[in-house]
């Protein structure tokens, strides 16, 4: 196996959901596995979640849900966004749930014969998909017309649950509206992580939360659930004045010890983060990590780091820790670049190992392109 590899804890990933799910009064968990579950690997973790409860996945493209079922999974699909009618063949091929926003998309799927439960989206403040609440009357009308889709589900999506309370409340009355003009008897959702944090009394019938499984927002009593970790392919002394990576950002002060790792960039180790980010190892039985600062660009597949002291080839380095460290966590990478921690998260690489791990024990480990 390479010596760079995500590893996966299944015991914070089972921490995250049941507190997300306390949070919106142990409503049904809709599990967000879009983006190859935000970087972790949306096979393992979709099956995993689907054994802690979950009602269903959700993704966001057709390749994404055609991925689960050939790993065997038969759970709900929900595909998210709004679906095109060119996708219609593929949501009875996949048995997947379409979320549809447009009577085009309703049309093409209707025409294709077979009955499918579907979810409609409406737009109650997000302004991206979904039926415009005052249409809601009108849908309703239409959809008693298709006589192969069944309205299983409705839903929408906040735009900033996070921050903004006066525009999140002014979605949910809309949102409201909507079950008013369709009545009890559907599965109702809306909130996503921010939604389940702060809105948790509106969970309803479900929640679909993505970032929060992954552990990604600080301060709510998440667990990030990944590590990123690499061993040395080369530790070396190099003498003062020695000039290290592309550009030759940074030059040695005096003999310097300088570990390379085998990651980089194209495994999604940000390029801006070179000469600010920090790795760690532990040293044997100390408890207290010993902190390097990452010296020189970040390359395409390798980072060089300084070290304090020389250590051998099997050293394993924290390259992203579990936690928030502003340095060394994909938290803490959005943060130096400017982003969010759904980025980092997301562009961790196809091409790196994934090792999942449950009660300290190894149960699945995927290797890219096996
Ligand atoms: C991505 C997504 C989610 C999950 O959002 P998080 O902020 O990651 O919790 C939920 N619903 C929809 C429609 C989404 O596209």
């Amino acid at each position: 196996m390479r010596p760079a590899w995500l590893e996966v804890n299944f015991d914070a990933l089972a921490h995250n959901f049941n507190l997300l799910r306390a949070a919106a009064g142990q409503v049904q968990v809709i599990g967000v596995v879009k983006a190859n579950a935000y970087g972790h690997g949306a096979v393992e973790v979709g099956k995993e979640l689907l054994r802690l409860g979950a009602w269903g996945l959700a993704v966001a493209t057709t390749a994404e849900a055609r991925e689960l079922r050939r790993a065997g999974i038969v759970a709900r699909i929900l595909l998210m966004g709004s679906l095109h009618p060119q996708e219609a063949q593929d949501v009875v091929e996949l048995d997947l749930i379409p979320s549809l926003s447009t009577l085009e998309a309703a049309e093409a799927l209707n025409a294709l014969g077979r009955p499918l439960a579907v979810h409609l989206e409406f737009d109650t403040g997000m302004g991206r998909v979904g039926f415009q609440p005052e249409e809601a009357r009108m849908v309703r009308e239409r959809f008693a017309h298709y006589e192969n889709l069944l309205i299983q589900g409705i839903y929408s999506h906040f735009a900033d649950a996070e921050e903004d309370e006066p525009w999140t409340k002014e979605q949910i009355e809309r949102f409201q509206y909507v079950q008013q003009v369709f009545g009890p008897g559907y599965f109702y959702h809306l909130c996503n992580t921010a939604g389940v944090v702060n809105y948790g009394q509106y969970g309803l019938s479900a929640v679909r939360p993505g970032i929060g499984l992954y552990g990604l927002l600080p301060n709510l009593g998440l667990r990030p659930i990944a590590r990123l970790l690499a061993k040395p392919t080369q530790v070396k002394q190099l003498p003062a004045g020695r000039r290290i990576g592309y550009g030759g950002l940074y030059t040695t002060q005096g003999p310097e010890w300088i570990a390379t790792l085998p990651v980089g960039y194209a495994d999604g180790m940000p390029r801006l983060v070179f000469n600010r980010a920090t790795v760690r190892y532990f040293r044997a039985e100390s408890l207290e990590p010993c902190v390097c600062p990452v010296v020189g660009r970040v390359s395409m597949d390798q980072i060089t780091v300084r070290l304090p002291e020389p250590v051998g080839l099997e050293q394993v380095f924290e390259v992203a820790t579990p936690d928030f460290d502003p340095h060394s966590s994909l938290w803490g990478w959005a943060e130096l670049t400017g982003s969010v921690s759904y980025e980092p998260a997301v562009r961790l690489a196809a091409r790196l190992p994934r090792v999942y791990v449950r009660a300290g024990e190894e149960v699945a480990r995927v290797e890219p392109f096996g």
